[in-house]
C-alpha cells in the first residue's frame, strides 16, 4: 500500500511514501514519521493507495506510524484538502492550521499532570494518635481538611516541603496520584460549576430559555425574535444553508448565536464560532461558557502551545460543543458541526496573509456544505461579496434594523477640516468640535475612543532645501517617525528596517529637515495636552508588542480606569463598552488615497464600525468624523449608516471596474532583484496565462503598488474572469513551465488587497 502525505514543507505538493510489510497500514488522518531528503518529518497521511507497492518504483516507506487510527478527522483533512486545491497551496502549508503545536513532533498526549496527595486512613489515626509532629504533622492536617487532595505545588507553597510528602508517603499515612489536568485559557475559577446551569438541552424550545446574568430569561426584541425563528427553521431542516445576518451595531447578534447554538446542541450537534480577532475570543467565549460551560474550547495562536494542545484534544475526544476561535479554528477536529458562525464576516483578519492564502470565512461555507450545516455571517457592514450573494439569493438574509432596549445609533456629525485649516491654521488636528468633545465626556466620567488607522507620531519627513524625503532603503515607502526628543526613531512599517533620525538631509546635506503628517502617537499627545488631567492611553500594534497588553488595556478601558484611548482600526472591533459616548474619527480619509479596489468599502465598514461603538450603554452616543472629502461616498454614507445605498453605489463601481463580487479576481506578485527582471518574468507569465485563445481578461505586468518592498521588485498580474477554476488552472499550467519563478511568486486567490 501506498500513502499520499502532507508535509509541512512550504509549496510541496502530497509525498507518496510506502507501507513497510507487516505495518498496520494508518489511516487517513493519522500522522505519519517520513525520511525527505536528509530530514526526518512528521505528516499526515492524506490518501490511501491499496495497490501493492511494486518492486519496479522507488518509493522510500514511512519511519513511523504514530496513529493507529485517524490523528485529525478526515473530514478535516478534506477540508484541509479543498484549502490548498482552492488557493493554490499545497496541502502541507496547512498543517500549522490542522495541527496543535506539540502533535507536530509527535507527542500527542503530552498532557500537564499534577502530583496529587491525599490523607489515607491510616494518616487520620496517626493524627489521632500524635505519631506525627512538625511538618508532617502540619501536612496531614491540611490533608485531612480536603479529601479529595491537594496538589503537592500547593502544600509546598504552604511550607510543606517534598520531603516531608516523602516521608509521609513511605509511612502509608498518605497517597501520591497523578491526575492530568487540561490547562485551560478561559479558566479563572472551577469552570465545572456552570455545566448546563443555564440553557436546557431540550431542543428548540430549550432554545428559548437561556437567561440573562441576574437569571431571569432575557427577552428578545421583535427583530431578535423574528430573526431566530428564521434560523431555527433553517437548523429544523437540517441541510447545508448560508444565512447573512445583517444586523446594525448592538443590535444583539450574539444573543442569536447563543440561542441557535442551544438549538443545536439540542439536537446532538456541535458550534464553531469564528471571531476576527484573537482580542475578541475571551468575550464571546465567557458568554458561552455562562449558558454551556466547560463544554466550550477556544482555539487560537495566542494561546500557548500547552494550552491549545490541550484545547484541540478535548476537542479532539469529543468533550466539547462549542469552539470559539479565530481563523485556523476553522480546521478545528469537531464532529458533528451543526452550526458555524462567523462573526464580522467582512473583516480583513479572516484572511491568511500568508499560504494559504485563505479566507476563514469562505473556508466556513465550505466546512458547513461538507457537514450539512447552517452557516451564519453576522456583520454590520456586510462584505461587498456576502451582501451580492444575499441579493441574489445564493443566502437568506436576515436583517436587525434597531439595537436593543430602543437605544439609537450614534448621530454622526461630520467636520470639513478645509474649513478648520482656514479657521484654525494648518497644523490642527483635533477640530473645535472634537476636542471640546471629548473635554465634555471626561468632565462627565464618559469615555471617548478616537480613532487614526495610522501609526506613528508624523508620517514623513522632508528636506525643505531639495524636498527629498526619508525613504527605507529596502522599501518604496517612506519611514514613519515614532516616538518624540531623544527617543525619536525612524522605522519602516513593511520591514521593520530602524535608524536615527538624521539632523541633515541624507540626500543634500541640508540642515532643513521637517517631520510632516501625523499618526496615532501623536493624536495621543494631542488629546493629553488638549484635556490636562485626562487618562488618555493608546491602542495599536506598537503598544500591544507585548504579550498579554492588549487584554490590559482592553480590560482597564472597560473598568474605567482610561478616560480617553486613542488607537487604530483595533478599536473599532467588535468591543462593546458601554460607557463610551463619543467617538471621534481623526482622519476618515486615510484609506480612500490607497490603490485599492476596496479602499471605499474598507473605509465605509471602518467609519461605520467605529461609530458603533458609541452609545452602546444608557446614554445616547455621538460620532464626529474629520475629513477632508466630506462628499465621498463612503464617508457620506457611512454618516448616514446607510448600508443599502453604499452597496448599491460600491456595485457601480464594481461592475465598471470588473471587480469582485462581479467577477473573480486573482492576484500574482512576481519578485525579483531588479525591476527589469521583476517586470519582464511577471510580463512571461502574462503571455502565458493569456495564451492563444485570449480567454481570460488579464492586467499587467505592472509595478506593485508597493513596488520595492524588503530590497526586492514586484511586478504583478491580475487576471479576472467568471470561472475561477480556468484562472487557477491557467495560472498553475503557466507558472508549471517557469518552476525558476516558484520561490519568487506569489498567487492570492480572491485577494482583499492588491497592493
Ligand atoms: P452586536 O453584536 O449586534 O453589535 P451585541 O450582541 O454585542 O450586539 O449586543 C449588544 C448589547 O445588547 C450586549 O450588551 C447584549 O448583552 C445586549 N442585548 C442583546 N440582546 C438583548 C435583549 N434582547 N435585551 C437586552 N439587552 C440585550
Ligand atoms: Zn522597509
Amino acid at each position: 500500500m501506498f500513502l499520499h502525505v502532507a508535509v509541512p514543507v512550504p509549496g510541496l505538493d502530497l509525498l507518496t511514501y510506502a507501507v513497510p510489510a507487516g505495518v498496520d497500514p494508518p489511516a487517513v488522518g493519522a500522522r505519519v514519521v517520513v525520511p525527505l531528503g536528509s530530514r526526518i518529518v512528521t505528516g499526515i497521511v492524506i490518501a490511501r493507495d491499496t495497490r501493492p507497492v511494486s518492486r519496479a518504483v522507488d518509493v522510500k516507506p514511512v519511519r513511523q506510524v504514530l496513529d493507529s487510527g485517524s490523528f485529525v478527522p478526515p473530514d478535516v483533512v478534506a477540508l484541509a484538502q479543498w484549502t490548498a486545491d482552492y488557493y493554490a497551496a499545497g496541502v502541507g502549508d496547512t498543517i500549522p492550521a490542522l495541527l496543535p503545536p506539540m502533535a507536530r513532533g509527535g507527542r500527542a498526549d503530552a498532557h500537564k499532570t499534577l502530583r496529587m496527595a491525599s490523607i489515607t486512613p491510616a494518616g487520620l489515626e496517626a493524627i489521632a494518635a500524635s505519631e506525627v509532629e512538625g511538618r508532617q504533622l502540619e501536612g496531614l492536617q491540611i490533608l485531612s481538611g480536603s479529601p479529595a487532595g491537594i496538589a503537592t505545588s500547593v502544600l509546598a507553597a504552604r511550607g510543606i516541603a517534598a520531603s516531608a510528602i516523602s516521608r509521609l508517603a513511605r509511612r502509608g499515612y498518605i497517597s501520591l496520584r497523578h491526575d492530568r489536568v487540561d490547562r485551560d485559557p478561559l479558566a479563572v475559577s472551577p469552570p465545572t460549576a456552570a455545566v448546563g446551569t443555564r440553557v436546557s438541552d431540550t431542543g428548540q424550545s430549550g432554545a428559548r430559555v437561556v437567561s440573562d446574568p441576574a437569571g431571569a430569561p432575557r427577552q428578545l426584541t421583535e427583530e431578535q425574535d423574528a430573526a431566530l425563528g428564521r434560523l431555527l427553521a433553517l437548523i429544523s431542516a437540517g441541510d447545508f444553508r448560508v444565512a447573512l445576518l445583517h444586523g446594525v451595531t448592538g443590535s444583539g447578534k450574539t444573543e442569536i448565536y447563543l440561542r441557535l447554538a442551544a438549538a443545536v446542541r439540542g439536537r446532538g450537534r456541535r458550534v464553531l464560532i469564528l471571531v476576527p480577532e484573537i482580542a475578541l475570543t475571551p468575550a464571546m467565549a465567557a458568554v458561552f461558557r455562562d449558558a454551556f460551560g466547560a463544554r466550550v474550547a477556544i482555539q487560537h495562536s495566542g494561546l500557548s502551545d500547552g494550552e491549545r494542545h490541550d484545547q484541540w484534544q478535548r476537542i479532539r475526544r469529543g468533550d466539547i460543543d462549542v469552539v470559539v476561535g479565530t481563523r485556523s479554528a476553522v480546521f478545528a477536529p469537531l464532529e458533528q458541526v451543526g452550526l458555524i458562525v462567523v462573526d464580522e464576516e467582512h473583516d480583513g483578519s479572516y484572511k491568511q496573509e500568508e499560504s494559504p492564502r485563505y479566507n476563514g470565512r469562505d473556508v466556513a461555507i465550505v466546512r458547513g456544505r461538507q457537514a450539512g450545516a447552517l452557516v451564519v455571517l453576522g456583520s454590520a457592514t456586510p462584505s461587498m461579496e456576502s451582501y451580492h450573494n444575499a441579493m441574489t439569493g445564493k443566502y437568506e438574509r436576515i436583517v436587525l434594523t434597531r439595537r436593543v432596549l430602543d437605544r439609537p445609533l450614534a448621530s454622526v456629525t461630520v467636520v470639513d477640516m478645509r474649513e478648520e485649516y482656514a479657521a484654525e491654521g494648518p497644523d490642527v488636528i483635533l477640530s473645535r468640535a472634537l476636542r471640546d468633545g471629548i473635554r465634555a465626556r471626561v468632565a462627565r466620567g464618559e469615555q471617548a475612543l478616537v480613532l487614526l488607522n495610522r501609526r506613528g507620531f508624523a508620517t514623513a519627513v522632508f528636506c525643505r532645501q531639495c524636498a527629498g524625503t526619508l525613504e527605507c532603503p529596502n522599501c518604496s515607502v517612506s519611514l514613519v517617525i515614532h516616538g518624540e526628543g531623544h527617543a525619536r526613531r525612524a522605522r519602516c512599517h513593511y520591514c521593520n528596517y530602524t535608524a536615527r533620525v538624521p539632523t541633515a538631509c541624507p540626500l543634500c546635506a541640508g540642515p532643513y529637515l521637517e517631520q510632516a503628517g501625523f499618526g496615532t502617537e501623536r493624536v495621543e499627545a494631542e488629546v493629553a495636552s488638549a484635556c490636562p488631567g485626562a487618562r488618555v492611553a493608546r491602542l495599536d500594534r506598537d503598544a500591544i508588542r507585548r504579550r498579554g497588553s492588549l487584554a490590559t488595556l482592553l480590560a482597564q478601558f472597560g473598568d474605567g480606569q482610561i478616560d480617553v484611548l486613542v488607537g487604530t482600526q483595533m478599536i473599532a472591533k467588535g468591543h462593546d463598552f458601554p460607557r463610551v459616548t463619543l467617538v471621534g474619527v481623526v482622519s476618515a480619509d486615510v484609506g480612500l488615497g490607497l490603490a485599492d479596489f476596496r479602499a471605499s468599502e474598507r473605509t465605509f465598514q471602518l467609519l461605520t464600525q467605529v461609530a458603533g461603538r458609541a452609545g452602546r450603554g444608557e446614554q445616547p452616543g455621538e460620532a464626529i468624523v474629520q475629513t477632508l472629502y466630506p462628499t465621498h461616498y463612503s464617508i457620506q454614507l457611512a454618516c448616514r449608516q446607510d448600508y443599502p445605498a453604499f452597496y448599491e453605489r460600491e456595485l457601480q463601481f464594481r461592475r465598471a471596474m470588473k471587480y469582485p463580487p462581479i467577477v473573480s479576481l486573482v492576484n500574482t506578485v512576481v519578485r525579483s532583484r531588479t525591476f527589469a527582471a521583476a517586470m519582464e518574468d511577471a510580463g512571461d507569465v502574462v503571455d502565458k496565462v493569456r495564451g492563444v485563445d485570449n480567454q481570460l481578461r488579464v492586467l499587467g505586468p505592472a509595478p506593485a503598488p508597493l513596488g520595492r518592498l524588503r530590497g526586492e521588485y514586484r511586478a504583478q498580474l491580475l487576471i479576472k474572469g467568471t470561472n475561477r477554476k480556468q484562472i487557477r488552472e491557467r495560472l498553475q499550467s503557466a507558472l508549471a513551465a517557469r518552476p525558476d519563478l516558484q520561490k519568487r511568486v506569489v498567487v492570492d486567490i480572491d485577494p482583499l488587497t492588491v497592493l
